[in-house]
């Protein structure tokens, strides 16, 4: 994921030491840092919250996908996607669901916004090109 200030890819830091060095006078420190961008500090701990709930219901979305609760699904990568717009995996499951259910005008236009995201995205890349070729086989 990216920081909204400056666009640097924020790595979560498990584990990692606290900076020496620094002159911090608060004697009652947080439990857990707060993650920062290591770029511009801007503190991130709310968008990795919001992050973490669109993973949460992408992974429902995904569950609801495997035993075929196509509408169930959908719901959920919707919130996921109202929570974190620009992850191109919410994209491409929202394209495979929706060509799942026939709507081939909208699953085209989902991975197409996945590829905009990331021109890697390996799911929405494979897709669109076995739509593409479908289609040249009906002309
Ligand atoms: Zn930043």
């Amino acid at each position: 994921m990216k920081c909204p200030v400056c666009g640097a890819t924020y790595r979560p830091t498990k584990g990692a030491k606290q900076q020496g060095g620094e002159t911090n006078s608060n004697n009652s420190p947080l439990p857990s840092p707060s993650p920062t961008c290591r770029r511009c500090k801007a503190d991130l701990s709310d968008l990795l919250s919001l992050h973490d709930q669109a993973i949460w219901y992408h992974r429902q979305a995904i569950h609801f996908l495997s035993i075929k609760h196509y509408q169930q699904a959908e719901t959920h990568n919707n919130q996921a996607l109202a929570l974190y717009f620009s992850n191109s995996d919410f994209h491409a499951l929202a394209g495979k669901l929706s060509a799942l259910q026939g709507e081939w005008r909208e699953a085209i236009a989902s991975w197409q916004q996945a590829l905009k995201f990331d021109p890697q995205n390996a799911i929405a890349g494979h897709c669109l090109q076995m739509i593409k070729l479908m289609a040249k086989n009906h002309l």
